[in-house]
């Protein structure tokens, strides 16, 4: 099936929804899009009453409004207020509905062997990130680099007494950007099953996770092509996708590129994924892309192998438990798990592909 541009193009995201030909009987896809999270967000939900289904997913826009406040790493909210308690030093109650995500954060930092570490909130800000508008110019002042480097904020520095948090390191401020969308993504497909739609495609800028079938077939997804808009955007490829695959049940496919969100410096792009052991964004793999039934680990996991890079990342991936994994690095070069060999077609053409064995 050709690819729909119009689609890449109006998402301008990672990944999205290809249409499917044809319409289920029974049921009909209810289709919502919203703007949340800094990014376009998209709703699908297979149902009988459309009305009814409506509802629902004006249920989960509403969750992801009170999730992007209470979760944001620079505004005014639940993180914000543990954030100004850590830099004075004081012992915060933290919100019950952030609380285990600042669990699930610090064991999976942990397992990512510090490529995911979601206490570099100070790194991130210094590059510029902490803000709606891209920044541009010159990397940051590099003795405030070092200093915060060699600060070596961690999320094991991090004293959970129940709700009430502190840390012995006075540079944690904590950023869960590379986190937090699958949370959502998660809360999102139970909230749907709870009022009774089991089949359902929830799309956060690209992350996507799915439940269900749509219909009578699996639900159909693009993963799109990172170097695509940088080589020639006037190119069919140029917002197409690179691969497609389809999944049904309870799944997420979870993008984190280097080719969205970055700083830039004349002809030089420094991305928002930043490798936490340097201080310097990630430049070798442009983007990861991971399949796993938890929305949260797959959008960590992303994150984390784009930092660990094209050598390093199968060892990451093992340790974070996420098998279904695709790389491509800044010349284009695929590598890809057995599992995820299984699932993609490509519908670009990569100047290399590499299936790698994760042991
Ligand atoms: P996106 O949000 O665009 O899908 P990611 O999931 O990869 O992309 O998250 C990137 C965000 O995570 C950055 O904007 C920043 O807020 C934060 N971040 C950057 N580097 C790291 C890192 N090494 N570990 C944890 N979080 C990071
Ligand atoms: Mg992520």
């Amino acid at each position: 099936m050709p690819l729909n541009r119009r689609d890449f193009m109006k998402l301008g995201l990672g990944a999205c929804l290809l249409p499917a030909l044809g319409s289920s009987r029974a049921a009909t896809l209810v289709s919502e899009e919203m703007y949340v999270f800094g990014t376009l967000v998209g709703v699908d939900v297979l149902a009988a009453d459309s009305e009814a289904a409506r509802a629902a997913i004006a249920d989960v826009s509403h969750a992801f409004t009170q999730q992007n406040r209470d979760w944001h790493a620079w505004k005014p909210g639940a993180l914000g207020d543990l954030n100004r308690a850590l830099a004075a030093g004081r012992t915060h109650a933290v919100a019950a509905d952030l609380l285990p995500l600042l669990h699930q954060a610090r064991d999976l930092a942990r397992a990512s062997d510090g490529r995911f570490n979601p206490a570099i909130g100070k790194l991130v800000g210094l590059w510029g990130f902490h803000n709606d508008v891209l920044p541009v110019g010159g990397a940051p002042d590099a003795t405030a680099l070092f200093e915060l480097v060699a600060a070596a904020p961690s999320m094991d520095d991090l004293v959970f007494d129940g709700n009430r948090v502190s840390s012995r390191n006075p540079q944690v401020q904590i950023d869960l950007g590379g986190h937090a969308k699958g949370v959502a993504l998660n809360q999102a497909l139970d909230r749907l099953a709870a009022h009774g739609y089991k089949n359902a495609l929830v799309n956060l800028g690209g992350n996507l996770a799915v439940s269900g079938t749509r219909g009578d077939r699996p639900w159909r997804i693009g993963i799109r092509h990172p170097l695509g808009g940088r080589s020639d955007l006037r190119h069919p490829q140029g917002e197409g996708a690179i691969a497609s695959l389809e999944v049904s049940g309870r799944m997420a496919v979870v993008t984190s590129g280097t080719y969205e969100r970055y700083r830039q410096d004349g002809d030089r792009r420094y991305p928002h994924i930043i490798d936490p052991r340097s201080g310097q964004p990630a430049t070798h793999v442009v983007s990861a892309t991971v399949l796993h039934p938890d929305a949260a680990r797959a959008d960590v996991a992303a994150t984390a192998l784009v930092v660990a890079g094209s050598t390093a990342w199968p060892e990451v991936a093992r340790s974070l438990g996420v098998r279904e994994v695709m790389i491509v690095d800044e010349a284009g070069r695929v590598q890809l798990t057995p599992g995820m060999a299984a699932m993609v077609h490509f519908v670009a053409h990569p100047a290399s592909v590499k299936i790698v064995e994760l042991a």
